[in-house]
């Protein structure tokens, strides 16, 4: 990495904390994803921006503070089976592998879906990719310790909250497609609590669960 995106990298590891990221496993992973090779060159410039960036098929790599904040709402711990649903660039992913998760991710498009598939082979992570539709969930997987969903909803899919597990925990950004509220859902016994985590805004998830296309 060269000396311009260290520097930067340090400016955007104190942002995030100066935003309440205490996590110091989290900020110590993003601290090694090389975000720029998420982006096309054009955007090397801004990859350590605390800012969504746009990648193919006319969708995002999220806002690292918002990747982070998700990520620590989540309280993963190592050997959690964890669903993301939107793997995208598959940043986040590869956040919660570093976090030491067993990670299952889902993508609706296939060319993000195959760039994504190749980055974890080449690297050898262990990330189990899939292409489809992740308003669904991914059922035969299920359940999940951790559920993560990466695009804006129109409701909370039912078919997600049967996916996870007792004391398990999803996040999900909830709304129009102008603005979401972050839910965070937590099962005990079979019971549901729900808590509002702020304003967000995502892409919207297009599927039977989600936005019609
Ligand atoms: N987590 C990603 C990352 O680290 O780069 C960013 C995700 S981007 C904000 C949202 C992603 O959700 C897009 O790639 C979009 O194609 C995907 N998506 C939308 N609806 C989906 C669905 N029903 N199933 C799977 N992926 C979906």
């Amino acid at each position: 990495m060269n000396q311009n995106f260290t520097l930067k990298k340090s400016k955007l590891i104190s942002d995030l904390e100066n935003k309440g990221i205490n996590n110091q496993d989290i900020l110590k992973a993003i601290q090694k994803i090389p975000r720029e090779l998420f982006l096309s060159k054009s955007f090397w410039n801004k990859a350590y921006d605390d800012n969504a960036l746009p990648i193919d098929c006319g969708q995002t790599i999220s806002q690292p503070f918002t990747v982070a904040y998700m990520t620590q709402l989540l309280e993963v711990e190592k050997g959690m089976r964890v669903l993301e649903i939107g793997t995208g660039s598959g940043y986040q992913a590869i956040l919660l592998h570093l976090l030491k998760c067993n990670v299952y991710t889902i993508e609706r498009h296939k060319p993000l879906y195959e760039k994504a598939k190749l980055f974890f082979e080449h690297n050898k992570l262990p990330i189990s990719c899939h292409l489809g539709d992740g308003s669904k969930g991914l059922l035969n997987h299920a359940p999940y310790n951790r559920i993560i969903v990466t695009a804006a909803s129109p409701d909370i899919p039912e078919e997600l909250l049967k996916q996870l597990e007792d004391n398990g925990k999803m996040v999900i950004p909830v709304g129009d497609t102008t603005s979401q509220t972050m839910y965070l859902i937590t099962k005990k016994d079979n019971n549901f609590t729900y808590e509002e985590k702020g304003k967000f805004k995502f892409v919207p998830l297009v599927g039977e669960f989600g936005f019609s296309e």
